[in-house]
């Protein structure tokens, strides 16, 4: 282990976790967020989580935290049993990477982990972002024209600079009404000249591999809608079909929920949490960031992955995460 982090980085950080068990991090969860892990590095997305990336944190992980499912570990924490360092892992969406690329390292390290599968993307689907970063991958050129957007022109003469175009369109779109947005990512498309590749997601078959290799399976809508957008009743249907959907195709239970995007009274309010909770979900997880602790809504679960690029400040983050209570939520 220790020549996978260095010596003198792992040393600092058995001395630091040491200290926060002893100051204030017991009796605090950890839960780690993760969505693609990219085989090898893109050079689009320069910071995004790849194989070796999530190689060394998952391996950190094992040596310095007490990595648990998370269902025993909402237990836990009811109950005040949580054992220092408490951690788990999450991923949001259903991207087949977690599939191919993740679960082998999560296997090599013995580490369990819950993914959150928005099911009307299994077996071929896109969702709506993932495409545009796919039109702006594709453009053509240096400059890309968005004024049928209503944006300005982005230059894309880098990798970079394509990057941050395809933010900036996620950003105008991402609030409008879905089928608004669906139109304006076909124009897009369009602009672009670009071509779907295969689709990023899992299979239905990944997503039974998965369950069978012990991991959980939980529910993140059928569409990956933002919750406060919808009516009461097509909130609640995303919410219930998904949980049922994922049941008939792991042929488990699933007791988890993680809310599409997840920003508490932004994202989803106080009704869908009453959703989550008559929907049978045993606990939910919100994109608010912070440790949840004793006290916290277990139906609101903050998580917190640190971005840093090097393990000594990955593990440095989190301990002092871990001294954090989540945010408070006020949906
Ligand atoms: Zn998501």
């Amino acid at each position: 282990m220790a020549h996978k982090l260095g010596s003198l980085a792992s040393l600092a950080l058995r001395g630091v976790g040491s200290l926060i068990a002893r100051t204030g991090g017991r009796g605090r969860l950890s839960i780690l967020v993760y969505h693609r892990v990219l085989a090898r590095a893109d050079a689009m997305f320069a910071g995004e989580v790849d194989a070796a990336v999530f190689g060394w944190q998952m391996a950190l992980l094992a040596e310095h935290f007490q990595v648990l499912p998370l269902p025993e570990a909402v237990r836990r924490l009811r109950d005040g049993t949580l054992p220092p360092r408490a951690a788990c892992v999450t991923f949001d969406d259903g991207y087949a990477d977690n599939h191919d690329v993740a679960l082998p390292i999560l296997q090599k390290w013995q580490l369990p982990a819950t993914f959150f599968v928005a099911t009307a993307y299994l077996d071929g689907g896109w969702m709506w972002n993932d495409a545009v970063i796919e039109a702006v991958r594709q453009a053509p050129g240096q400059h890309l024209d968005l004024a049928p957007l209503g944006l300005p022109a982005c230059s894309i003469a880098t990798p970079r600079l394509r990057r941050k175009a395809a933010m900036t369109v996620i950003a105008r779109l991402k609030y409008l009404p879905p089928d608004r947005r669906q139109t304006d990512v076909w124009r897009m498309l369009r602009l672009a000249s670009a071509k779907l590749p295969a689709s990023p997601m899992m299979s239905s078959s990944q997503v039974r591999a998965l369950h069978s290799a012990g991991m959980e399976i939980g529910g993140h809508t059928v569409s990956h809608p933002i919750l406060a957008g919808l009516d009461s009743a097509a909130a609640y249907a995303e919410i219930a079909d998904g949980k049922a959907q994922l049941e008939q195709i792991s042929g488990g239970a699933v007791q988890l929920f993680a809310y599409p995007n997840g920003k508490p009274g932004k994202d989803y309010r106080h009704e869908h949490v009453e959703m989550v909770k008559r929907s049978g979900f045993a606990a939910a997880v919100s994109t608010a960031w912070g440790a949840a602790g004793a006290g916290g809504d277990s139906f609101q679960l903050p998580r917190f992955t640190p971005w840093d690029g090097t393990p000594l400040r990955f593990g440095l983050r989190l301990l002092q995460n871990a001294r954090r209570e989540g945010e408070l939520v006020g949906a």
